[in-house]
């Protein structure tokens, strides 16, 4: 077992237990009857990878670490992200899609959350040039450079003042005479944004019109980029920013979408983001409850192991009962998503699309509930254990209340899915 602590809590005997081999030996026991021979054998492939990873480069997950180093070693891999082949910048990944991209998150998850969180805010830069790179020579290296782990990559949507509102945009974007554009404004929270080259961000013509919106690569070198660290305590690695936009020049060819075409860009990114942060909830659930079953199967009190206690061992099994069902049910949706993908080029039908949108609202405000509830409990029942520094659980506890926010709060969840009841109704 990795140290990550000054003072050691947990003993010997547990501690070793609770070795990330084994928290992926009870993961695989529990999903190798619903997998894939191909998911179940990427999914071993990635957890080989981390694994030795860990091992040879004597990683702790303690707090000196900087995740950031990591990129490099991954992208080597590919495994920043494995929602798309990449056959535009010549990569080809066999194993590719939603649920393949499902299979790298729970092994990366369960190696460090912090980092694949990390590694997520880069998959949403990445996904809107991979989808509108149109073979211009600069978006395919800007996406090459994420692909391959060289330098994470950031979105910008979030502003000071408009948080849950995204489509009443105060951060303009003027189109010059050349086709280039000058941005101005304000945006905060963006995941990565203090370490990345690249950014993608939105803008519009005109303060709060959502129909003006364009769409924008930025390399964070250009003058008039201005980024200060935001501090999130619950993920103390990851590095957030807020950032001041001053007469920031575009130029052309890295104008993702021009006027008007900006909140379609945005919306189209929703669906993949959202299953995304599901399937991180699910895997975060996942690793709490590896830590938690191993250690109530060997912490004895009233000699005898507590897990034979029906207040530890059923709140086990509840748990476990709700992250399996939960896990069944996103990975079905992964496999439906890929094969609409496929059957329809990578552009779904409308109303297709929009039965994705709700149901994408639907896991994901499902998952954070779950990963909040089962993140806590899981750490509740190792006691003392479950709450000091000695192992990842303090990362899940943490990452666990941020999954509500991000992509949309429970509430913007909500208000998505009753708007499609109401739709769903007048088509009656
Ligand atoms: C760790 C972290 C990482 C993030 N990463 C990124 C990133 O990479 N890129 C990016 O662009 N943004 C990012 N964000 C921003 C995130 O998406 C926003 O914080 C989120 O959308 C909420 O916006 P807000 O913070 O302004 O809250 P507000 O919109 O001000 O919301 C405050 C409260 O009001 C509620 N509320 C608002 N409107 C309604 C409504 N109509 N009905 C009911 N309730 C409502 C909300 O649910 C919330 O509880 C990140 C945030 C965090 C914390």
């Amino acid at each position: 077992m990795e140290k990550r602590f000054e003072t050691q809590v947990i003993n010997d005997k547990i501690l070793e237990k609770l070795n990330l081999a084994n928290r992926y030996k009870y993961l695989n026991e529990n999903l190798f009857s619903i997998l894939s021979d191909d998911q179940f054998t990427f999914l071993k492939e990635v957890q080989g990878f981390c694994l030795k990873f860990e091992k040879e480069n004597s990683i702790t997950h303690g707090p000196d670490e900087d995740i950031y180093d990591w990129y490099p070693s991954f992208g080597d891999q590919g495994y920043i992200t494995r929602q798309h082949n990449f056959e535009c910048i010549d990569l080809n990944y066999k194993e590719y899609g939603m649920a393949m991209d499902f299979m790298r998150i729970l092994a990366m998850d369960f190696f460090d959350p912090q980092f694949t969180m990390g590694s997520g805010a880069t998959v949403i830069c990445i996904n809107p040039i991979y989808e509108h790179h149109e073979n211009i020579p600069i978006r395919l290296e800007a996406l090459e450079e994420m692909v391959r782990g060289k330098s994470p990559g950031c979105l910008l949507i979030t502003e000071p003042e408009r948080g849950s509102d995204t489509v009443h945009m105060l951060t303009t974007c003027e189109e010059q005479e050349d086709g280039s554009f000058i941005l101005n404004g304000e945006k905060i929270f963006n995941t990565n944004a203090p370490k990345s080259k690249w950014a993608v961000a939105y803008a519009t013509a005109e303060k709060n019109n959502g129909n003006l919106m364009a769409h924008f690569l930025i390399n964070t070198n250009w003058e008039g980029w201005n980024c200060k660290r935001v501090g999130i305590p619950w993920t103390p690695k990851l590095y957030l920013g807020k950032e001041k936009l001053e007469n920031l020049k575009v130029p052309k060819e890295y104008v993702l979408g021009g006027i008007g075409k900006g909140r379609e860009h945005l919306f189209e990114g929703l669906v993949p983001e959202r299953i995304s942060i599901a399937v991180r909830g699910v895997s975060e659930s996942w690793g709490a409850l590896a830590h938690a079953i191993i250690y109530a199967n060997l912490r004895k009190q009233f000699d005898k192991e507590i897990l034979l206690f029906q207040g530890v061992g059923f709140t086990l099994t509840d748990l476990w009962a709700k992250t399996t069902a939960l896990t069944h049910g996103i990975l079905k949706f992964c496999e439906i998503y890929d094969t609409k993908m496929e059957k329809y080029g990578g552009k779904l039908p409308e109303n297709i699309s929009r039965a994705m949108v709700a149901s994408g609202s639907q896991y994901k405000y499902n998952c954070a509930l779950l990963s909040k509830k089962v993140c806590y409990e899981a750490a509740n029942l190792m006691g003392g254990a479950g709450l000091c520094d000695n192992t990842l659980m303090q990362d899940y506890l943490n990452i666990s209340r941020i999954q509500e926010i991000i992509g949309g709060s429970r509430q913007i969840q909500n208000f998505i899915m009753s708007r499609n009841l109401r739709n769903q109704f007048k088509n009656l």
